[in-house]
């Protein structure tokens, strides 16, 4: 199962990537988790991609685009793969479409979670990262997830923030993006959405992020 997944930062994508990952067993591909990889190791790449992360903007195309297309390529992917964080602007979506029609690779579903902004932003500020799994949330905001005490949730670990996640300019700057749907990252997903429709092949699955996050689970997994 080839899967795209979309949704404001902030909007449990992570959450219900990770679901997603587990029942089709398919490598979680995040863009932004490479990166943080990459900046933690001290690579050039991660070196490169800081400056622009921290300020909220895009890491530049040059970077993104042959990173991912070549992760795609990786052995682990020819089961399936679910791709988060990317495509996140037209461009990139133009470039994944292209590259995935040289592979003959189909793309199977599209998943786009629906969030009001201020919800997105508030929620980003409360996030909390559990230092052995990223994928354990936590967020100080929302009941289902609060942290216990100041440690994880699931599995007691330290928590920390995102240093890109206390920065309101930043938050803002990477929303300008998300929500813009003439060139951003919505435009991006109405691409596959656009394809899906011309195509018929694209399930194009889009989710209410407002709810707890069981709620937005047990829609997801009904409309699978
Ligand atoms: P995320 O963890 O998805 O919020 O990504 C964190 C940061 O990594 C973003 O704010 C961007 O600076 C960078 N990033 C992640 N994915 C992409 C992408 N597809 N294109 C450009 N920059 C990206």
């Amino acid at each position: 199962m080839n899967i795209l997944f979309f949704g404001p930062n902030g909007s449990g994508k992570g959450t219900q990537g990770a679901i997603l990952k587990d029942k089709y067993n398919t490598p979680h591909i995040e863009s932004g988790a490479i990166f943080r990889d990459n900046i933690s190791k001290g690579t050039e790449l991660g070196t490169k991609a800081k400056e622009y992360i921290d300020k909220g903007d895009l890491v530049p195309d040059e970077i993104t685009i042959p990173m991912i297309l070549d992760r795609l390529k990786q052995d682990d992917c020819k089961k399936g793969w679910l791709l988060d964080g990317f495509p996140r602007n037209k461009n990139q979506a133009i470039k994944l479409d292209e590259s995935l029609k040289k592979a003959d690779m189909g793309l199977d579903i599209v998943v786009e979670i629906l969030l009001d902004r201020e919800i997105a932003k508030n929620r980003i500020m409360g996030r909390r990262l559990c230092v052995n799994d990223n994928n354990h949330p936590n967020n100080i905001f929302i009941d289902a997830i609060k942290p216990d005490g100041d440690k994880c949730r699931v599995c007691g670990a330290e928590l920390k923030t995102r240093a890109d996640d206390q920065d309101e300019d930043a938050i803002n700057k990477r929303h300008d993006i998300y929500y813009d749907d003439n060139t951003g990252t919505l435009a991006s997903a109405y691409y596959f959405k656009d394809l899906a429709e011309k195509e018929g092949k694209v399930k194009y699955i889009t989710l209410d992020g407002a709810p707890g996050v069981k709620d937005v689970t047990d829609d997801l997994i009904s409309k699978l």
